[in-house]
């Protein structure tokens, strides 16, 4: 339903969607692209861009598991609001990513050089508003690995969070043990 003049959207037709930011949080807004362009409003969105609707489909059965855990362990994260899970949230976003379940939408850099990204799901079309706390690439694939860990239920997220928050922060003079040699 469009938000502005709440009829219908229409399925694979052009759709703006908006953040409206608001005391507690981000209001999400879909709406007809006319009536975003014509609608009188006093306020500016946070974030704005242009997609095409895909109507939601039926649930589908033979999605896997492994996906659907990913994605709602996202969920699950970003409604805790911890600052402690920043790192596990941006990498886990950031496989979602990869794996094509989420895609980028926005990216808007703080004052402190952290960067504001927002995604959106492919198939359901709920948006996740996620900090890059920009992790330096070499560290990337340690924290990976804690963050797959989690996933496997091989460790808890207490566990996680603190192992990935340290592979995100490890310095770059850190002395590398040579690699052995078989
Ligand atoms: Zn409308």
């Amino acid at each position: 339903m469009c938000s502005i003049c709440g009829k219908g959207l229409v399925d694979k037709a052009p759709v703006v969607s908006v953040l409206h930011e608001q005391p507690d949080g981000y209001e999400r807004l879909d709406c007809h692209p006319e009536c975003w362009k014509t609608a009188p409003r006093d306020w500016e969105p946070f974030s704005s861009w242009e997609g095409v609707y895909a109507a939601p489909p039926p649930p589908d059965k033979k999605e896997t598991l492994k996906k659907e855990t990913a994605d709602e362990l996202l969920r699950h994260l970003i409604s805790l609001d911890d600052p402690a899970m920043k790192t596990v949230v941006y990498v886990l976003a950031v496989m979602l990513e990869r794996s094509k379940i989420l895609v980028e939408r926005d990216a808007k850099e703080q004052p402190d050089r952290t960067i504001i990204r927002i995604y959106e799901h492919r198939r359901t079309g709920e948006s996740f508003i996620v900090l890059d706390p920009r992790i330096r690439l070499e560290n990337l694939g340690d924290v990976q690995t804690e963050v797959v860990a989690l996933l496997s239920g091989t460790k808890t997220l207490g566990e996680v969070s603190s192992e990935a928050e340290a592979a995100a922060n490890k310095a770059d003079d850190a002395v590398t043990p040579p690699a052995a040699n078989e």
